[in-house]
This record gives structure tokens, C-alpha cells and sequence, in this order.
């Protein structure tokens, strides 16, 4: 039926008279091309559309017809290892359908609904069930088990549930309400994107993220549930950084939402995701992946609406009970489509042109991050970590996007172009950079991995920051003036920052590290601070110090593969000692 009718086009910005019936948020097709649109702002019978698909040749006179529901999601088995695009409409298959080029106004749907899939029910004919509640499992690749919940408004008793192979969009199971109707439960769902999808309570995060990234791991930890933000100027490895957490984050299901930073950026994610394995299931990432992409032939207006369709993927998937991380590369182009559309609605500029509800909308996405218990009679625990990374014009970090962004996040790794510069990646600013979850991760890394744990990592980060105020001193008198001590701290303070902080993402083996080897290479490296400054202390010449055989072993000790860590540190350990004390003896004699 029709609605209204189009009086002004501006870019993705449509303009509608007649639109009395229609509601905020809802859905539109615009214009004989079945356009899909958004009303983001309605007066009286005029409804403005926000347009996602490219509006060139339309013009006023045209009909709008109205879908009477919001944008919406499509939730349910089959998403994992999908390419999306901002709205949830599926790459490949479009691609199958018509080509390369996405074709405006086409229909399809978001989960196949051909494919049947092995429904094992998990309640009996009698059970009572609330939203939330698990009634059966099916098994969605080799390493996801997708959990089909009760929707949200059903309560009941379970009149029949059903065992076999179905679509998604077959009744699994009969609900009866206490009102006596019948709801018929399907594996398919739909979730309105604007809105968070409830749960039970929000806890506080209580245990890392960890993501093999030393730089992160020791000094600046995510935890499960934390937000945080890597904000950088182009080329400093942002999107390493987040390529990086995509592999190798121990998060169950990983959601990565590409904001149209490079057009190509995509295409090394998606070249790149396949072939990568698990290191903890061994099989592909793609397998635990959910893809959302902005590809350069959609306007502007659907990154707007990616972080949306992604964030709302990511909490179903943590309403299972699943750990999601989830990645959005990068705010900085969502929020400029933001600014974009305000522009066109005529608001009141706030800074730099964005408007004044930028810091409210980046706060919105990172506050449905989190730790939860589920909804369901037996809550599920479960969490969203939300990495987003900023860019910066110019690297300036007191542009309205970072500081609206930091004002929310619990992590900055601020990317420096200085440490880019000198090929120190990740280029991370250990001066900078904070982690609001460093101590209460202190003590669960002190449990958990090694009882001196946070004092290896306090003693390291003391050795850089006095580093950085001994290199003032150098500068203006030279290395010579210092104290043999105080060479010592530069001497390892430059260990920790080329020997252990610094890692190369492209390296089969310095890729990733486990939480025992970040610890065996720490306590590696701060054994020989700690053991040369007892040897200087006994008189030690400071050049043989620093010219041990052994120090070429710690450089090399990232290379260490997993599965010989223990073996090798050990030996490496031993030769140090056996060093040290030769040193010393040399002092006595
Ligand atoms: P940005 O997204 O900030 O523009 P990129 O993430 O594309 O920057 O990084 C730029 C380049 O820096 C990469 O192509 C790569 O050569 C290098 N780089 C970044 N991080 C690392 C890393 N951890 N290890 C090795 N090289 C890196």
C-alpha cells in the first residue's frame, strides 16, 4: 500500500509527505525501486528516510510504502561465517544472485531458509518455560552449539516439542500461554536493532580477555565484558590491532563489523578469516565468525546502521551464554555518517560539525557491552567485549569522536605514529595507554598464572616510565653521566620494549602467546634486570653485563613455539644463571 510520497531527495536523505500511519523507526521502501530506508525523524505527516542503498535518480512525486515494523534482524542458525552487509542482508548470496554489483532494492532474506538443520530438543512435552529458556540445540558449525531460546513475551507450558531436521522457519515447538493460545516456536527470530535486547542483571567484568598480544595481555588487559578503544592515526595498526583480537581473542564467537575504513580492508578479512586457524579448536575462525561489511558501493548511511545490526548479533549470540567479542573498525567512519545525516536534517551543529548527541550515541553502543546473566528460569552467564577503534584526523586525540569515546571506555591502547615510524608494532603507547581493569586482572592473573605475577608487571612498567624521564637526562648530558644502575634500567627497560612488547603480527609463531609464555619471557627478561642489578651491586663491570652470550637468547625467545616453552625458558633461565654468577665470581676474585 501506499504511504506517502517523496517532496525532497538529498543524498541518503529522503524527505516524505503522507506519512501520518507511519511510526518512528520504522522501515520504508522508497520509491518504485523498493529502496530500503529508515524514518529517523518525523513532524506531523513528514517523515524523513534515512536511505540506505545509493538514492541517484530519484526525485519528488515518487511513493513511499511503509513496513509498519523497525529495522530489524534476522536471528537464528546460519549466521556464523556470513558476510553481511549494514542492514543484514547477505554478500555472498547477492553476489550469487546478481553479480558484484548490489542491485537496488533487492529482496533476500538474511538467514537461509532452505537449509535444515538437526534440532535436538533440551525440554519435555509439560516443562514450564519463560523467555530466555533453552529449548533445543542445534549444532551450527564444528565448534558452535546455537541455542534456540524461548522469545522474548512467551511464557508457558511446552505442549509438543519436535526432534529431527527442520528450517528455521518450522515449528520446533507448541507453547501454551496461561491464556490458553498456542505460540508456535521456530528457530528463526527477529530483534529490533535500536534496541538492546534485555537480560536478567549486569555484572561486573571479573576475568580477561586474553588475546595473545603481549603489549595487551601484560600491560593493558581487556576483560570479558570491558569496552575498549584503540584510537590511532592512519597507518599506526589499527587495523592490525583489531585483525589481530578477531583471530586470536579466547572469545567464543567473534562479531567484526568493517565501517568502511579502506575498501580493500575487507577484502584482506575476508581473503585472510578462512584461512586462519582456532589455536584452541584448530579449526577456522570463520567457524565462531560473524562478518558485517560496508562495502564501498553503499552509501554512507549504512555504516550508521551496521553497528546496530552488529551489536544486536552479538547479544543474542551472549544471551546463549556465549563470551562475544566484538570488533567495529572504525567508529570514526560511523560517526561521520552520523554527522552526515545531521548535516542534511538541518540540526544544530555541536563540535567539528557532529552533532550534539554524538557522545550519547557512542555511549549507547558501548553501554550494551557487558557481563550478563540471561533472561530464562536457569540465567546464563555471558558477555560482550567491545573493542572499537577510532581514527583521528591527524592523530589528534582532542577531536570529538576520541574524547566522547574515552569518556566510556575502560581501555585506551593509544596507537603512536612515532612508534609506527620506528616499526615498534603493535605501536602501542606504553606511556599512554591505560587499562581501568589492570588491577582487579592483576590478582585474577596472580591466581591463575603465577603468584608474581603483578609484580613482575608493576616492576616492568616502572622500568619503562623511568626510562622515559632517564632519556631527558641522556639527551642533555649523555649516557655516560648516568649511573651504572641507571644504564641498567635503560639497558632493560629496552629489553621489555623490543624483546617482549614489540611483536609481530606476521610471524607463524610471535603471532600469538599464551599467558604462560607471556610469563615465562616477563619473568625471563626481568630475571636478568633483577640479577644484574645485584651483580653491580657486588661491583660487576657493566659492559660485560651487558654483553652476556645470553642476552642474544632472550631477543630470541619469542620465537619459542608453545609446545617447547618450558623446555627451552628453563634452559635460557639456567644459562643466564650460570652467566650471572661467572660475572659475580670474576667481581670476588
Ligand atoms: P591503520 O588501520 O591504523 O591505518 P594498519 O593496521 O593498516 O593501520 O597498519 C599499517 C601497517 O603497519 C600494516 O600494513 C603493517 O605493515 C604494519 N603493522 C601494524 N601492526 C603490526 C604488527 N603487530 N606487526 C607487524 N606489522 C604491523
Amino acid at each position: 500500500m501506499v504511504q506517502g510520497t517523496i517532496v525532497k531527495v538529498s543524498g541518503p536523505l529522503v524527505i516524505a509527505e503522507g506519512m501520518r500511519e507511519a511510526n518512528m523507526f520504522d522501515v520504508v521502501r522508497v520509491s518504485e525501486h523498493r529502496l530500503i530506508g529508515e524514518i529517523i525523524e518525523m513532524h506531523g505527516d513528514r517523515a524523513s528516510i534515512q536511505v540506505y542503498e545509493e538514492t541517484a535518480g530519484l526525485g519528488p512525486g515518487e511513493p513511499v510504502y511503509s513496513t509498519g515494523a523497525p529495522l530489524s534482524v534476522e536471528l537464528g542458525p546460519g549466521m556464523i561465517g556470513k558476510i553481511y552487509d549494514g542492514i543484514q542482508r547477505p554478500l555472498e548470496k547477492i553476489r550469487e544472485m546478481v553479480g558484484s554489483n548490489i542491485t537496488r532494492g533487492i529482496d533476500v532474506a538474511s538467514i537461509d531458509r532452505n537449509k535444515k538443520w538437526m534440532f535436538k530438543p533440551a525440554v519435555e512435552k509439560g516443562a514450564r518455560v519463560v523467555s530466555g529458556d533453552i529449548i533445543g540445540t542445534v549444532q551450527e558449525t564444528v565448534i558452535v552449539e546455537h541455542r534456540i531460546m524461548v522469545p522474548y513475551g512467551v511464557e508457558g507450558t511446552v505442549e509438543e516439542v519436535f526432534e529431527g531436521e527442520f528450517t528455521i522457519e518450522d515449528t520446533v515447538a507448541r507453547v501454551k500461554k496461561d491464556n490458553g493460545e498456542i505460540v508456535d516456536l521456530k528457530m528463526l527470530q527477529k530483534w529490533p536493532v535500536r534496541v538492546g535486547r534485555p537480560y536478567k542483571e549486569k555484572l561486573p567484568p571479573e576475568s580477561p580477555m586474553i588475546t595473545g598480544q603481549r603489549v595487551i595481555d601484560t600491560l593493558f588487559p581487556l576483560a570479558k565484558g570491558g569496552v575498549a578503544a584503540v584510537p590511532g592515526p592512519f597507518g599506526s595498526g589499527k587495523t592490525v590491532v583489531q585483525h589481530q583480537l578477531a583471530k586470536w581473542a579466547d572469545a567464543d564467537i567473534v562479531v567484526y563489523i568493517g565501517c568502511g575504513e579502506r575498501g580493500n580492508e575487507m577484502t584482506d578479512v575476508l581473503m585472510e578469516f578462512p584461512e586462519l586457524k582456532d589455536p584452541r579448536t584448530g579449526e577456522s575462525i570463520m567457524m565462531r565468525t560473524v562478518l558485517i561489511a560496508n562495502t564501498s558501493d553503499m552509501p554512507v548511511a549504512a555504516r550508521e546502521a551496521s553497528i546496530y545490526t552488529g551489536i544486536t548479533i552479538a547479544e543474542y549470540f551472549r544471551d546463549m551464554g556465549y563470551n562475544v567479542a566484538l570488533m567495529a573498525d572504525s567508529t570514526s567512519r560511523w560517526a561521520e555518517a552520523l554527522r552526515e545525516m545531521s548535516g542534511r536534517l538541518e540540526e544544530m551543529p555541536g563540535e567539528e560539525g557532529y552533532p550534539a548527541y554524538l557522545g550519547s550515541r557512542i555511549a549507547q553502543f558501548y553501554e550494551r557491552a557487558g557481563r550478563v546473566i540471561s533472561l530464562g528460569t536457569n540465567g546464563r552467564e555471558g558477555s560482550i567485549s567491545a573493542i572499537g577503534a577510532v581514527s583521528p584526523p591527524g592523530g589528534d586525540l582532542s577531536e570529538p569522536v576520541t574524547q566522547a569515546t574515552l569518556r566510556i571506555v575502560k581501555v585506551f591502547w593509544g596507537l603512536d605514529a612515532s612508534l609506527a615510524y620506528r616499526r615498534h608494532f603493535p605501536a602501542i603507547n606504553w606511556l599512554l595507554s591505560y587499562s581501568l581493569y589492570s588491577d582487579m586482572l592483576d590478582e585474577w592473573m596472580n591466581r591463575n598464572i603465577a603468584r608474581d605475577w603483578s609484580v613482575l608487571k608493576a616492576d616492568a612498567m616502572r622500568l619503562l616510565q623511568e626510562e622515559a624521564e632517564l632519556e631527558e637526562i641522556v639527551r642533555l648530558v649523555g649516557v655516560d653521566a648516568l649511573s651504572p644502575a641507571d644504564r641498567l634500567t635503560l639497558e632493560a627497560a629496552k629489553s621489555i620494549r623490543e624483546d617482549y612488547l614489540h611483536q609481530n603480527a606476521f610471524h607463524d609463531v610471535d603471532t600469538y602467546t599464551s599467558m604462560h609464555k607471556q610469563y615465562r619471557m616477563l619473568k625471563l627478561i626481568m630475571n636478568y634486570y633483577y640479577k644484574g642489578k645485584k651483580a653491580i651491586e657486588t661491583g660487576a663491570d657493566i659492559k660485560e653485563l651487558f654483553a652476556l652470550p645470553v642476552r642474544e637468547r632472550i631477543g630470541r625467545a619469542k620465537y619459542t613455539r608453545e609446545d617447547q616453552v618450558d623446555a627451552v625458558f628453563d634452559d635460557i633461565e639456567l644459562e643466564l644463571n650460570q652467566q650471572m654468577d661467572a660475572l659475580r665470581s670474576k667481581e670476588v676474585v
